[in-house]
């Protein structure tokens, strides 16, 4: 049985987090194109010189760049049997590309989930996040800058999921825990089943 899964949620929505524990329940690897790029960057590869001014605005990267990388990580063994996504497609013409390549191996997403966090709760998150860590990518305008694109560019792509039948829309806000429940509990509602542990 394949698990090819989609996490979507703005920027502070804890996206990340559930999305490392969701992949290790279900047995699948988490494809993070943030963590890509941040790998290439802190390691100062081509791909990293190329991609860090964008990254520290809050812009987006090139999609034609970002999709061959994502369609790279997807040919790997370890994502034959499924994966998470995490941070891609983030705007529709990357919902065509991933579509194409899918499509093109007779595959397609089993579901997407969309964790509804309000704005103003991702601000309060994400301005607390950036004083603890220190994370340069994550000053004030940054993070709405950030948040304005999820709005304008990533949103949109929840409804070109939707009418697939594929769309689970997850209240992002509670503890850690009671989010992770309601995510296992919308993918086994789908029939999709955890790894044995
Ligand atoms: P994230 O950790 O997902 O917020 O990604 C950090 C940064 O990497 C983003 O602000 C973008 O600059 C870039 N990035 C990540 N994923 C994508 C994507 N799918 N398309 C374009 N840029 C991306």
């Amino acid at each position: 049985m394949t698990t090819r899964l989609l996490i979507v949620g703005p920027q502070g929505s804890g996206k990340g987090t559930q999305g490392v524990r969701i992949a290790e329940a279900f047995g699948v690897p988490v494809v993070s194109t943030g963590d890509i790029f941040r790998a290439n960057i802190k390691n100062n590869t081509p791909l990293g010189q190329k991609v860090k001014a964008i990254t520290d605005a809050g812009d987006l990267v090139p999609d034609e760049v970002t999709s061959e990388i994502v369609r790279d990580r997807l040919a790997e063994d370890d994502a034959r049997e499924g994966f998470l996504l995490d941070g891609y497609p983030r705007n529709t013409a990357q919902v065509g590309h991933l579509d194409e390549f899918l499509s093109g191996r007779g595959e397609a997403l089993d579901a997407v989930i969309v964790l509804d966090v309000p704005r103003e709760e991702s601000l309060k998150r994400l301005t607390l996040r950036a004083e603890q860590e220190g994370r340069s990518d994550d000053t004030t305008d940054v993070i709405a800058r950030r948040l304005d694109i999820y709005e304008s560019e990533t949103a949109p792509i929840i409804d070109v999921y939707a009418p697939r039948g594929i769309v689970d829309r997850i209240d992002g806000v509670g503890s850690l825990d009671e989010i992770t429940e309601r995510i296992f509990a919308a993918l086994e509602a789908r029939g999709l089943a955890r790894a044995a542990a």
